[in-house]
């Protein structure tokens, strides 16, 4: 068994007074790793590939909650938007668009986050404040019926720099509070294995972890 009950025990141990919910995030691992950690009791689990997750969801019983965390192509909404529990990475109205009229098509609501682009880095994205805030507009006009907007997500820089990692998910907490009066928008998911206890003191209620679960991810085998 190559997942890390260890470090399973302290996350949960860790977000519990902050009353924050763990994604384990799977990608790249094999089906007897999620497996074992349901066995745990865990439910939530991330994916950032369409295919990978269409396959893993066929593989799984029903009793988990799939979360796509991953840069979602509006051609592929189709295969996953009935069974995700929450879309993490909407970053453009295109592709909310596209979700919004598969949840109608099959008579659904998604629920969404909207990912807010936070980090320094040209390869993550993202929308902007103004962007976030015309989807918002759109939805009191009554349009993306067929949509719940949770919340927003983001990603801080990859960098040793604590204070930087600060300033970004204290900026991404200051636009959630911003936006909170809008209906059903309760969900903040920031934090990764290296930086979550930062996001939870800035005011995530959502983290995503991989790495310290199940272990470095080999993206070559
Ligand atoms: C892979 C991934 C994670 C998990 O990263 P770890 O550093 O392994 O915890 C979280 N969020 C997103 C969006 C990811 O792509």
């Amino acid at each position: 068994m190559s997942i890390n009950l260890e470090n399973y025990q302290k996350i949960n141990s860790i977000i519990a007074p902050y009353h924050a919910q763990l994604v384990a995030v799977s990608k790249t691992k094999p089906v007897e790793d999620i497996l074992s950690l349901m066995q745990e009791g865990q439910i939530a689990f991330g994916e950032n590939y369409v295919q990978e997750l269409t396959e893993k969801h066929e593989a799984i019983p029903e009793n988990i909650e799939w979360h796509f965390i991953g840069h979602l192509q509006s051609n592929k909404v189709k295969y996953i938007h009935e069974f995700v529990h929450l879309i993490h990475g909407i970053d453009s109205l295109k592709l909310l668009n596209e979700v919004n009229k598969q949840a109608e098509k099959s008579g659904r609501t998604s629920d969404c986050l909207l990912q807010i682009f936070i980090a320094d880095e040209a390869t993550k994205f993202g929308l902007d404040e103004k962007e976030a805030t015309e989807i918002l507009e759109l939805k009191e006009k009554g349009q993306l019926n067929n949509i719940r907007i949770r919340g927003l997500m983001g990603m801080a820089s990859f960098t040793e720099d604590q204070q930087q990692i600060k300033n970004e998910f204290s900026g991404l907490k200051k636009l959630f509070d911003q936006f909170k009066q809008q209906p059903y928008f309760d969900t903040l998911s920031m934090g990764m294995s290296g930086d979550y206890q930062i996001a939870l003191d800035c005011g995530s209620t959502m983290i995503r972890i991989g790495s310290a679960l199940f272990g470095a991810r080999n993206y070559n085998k």
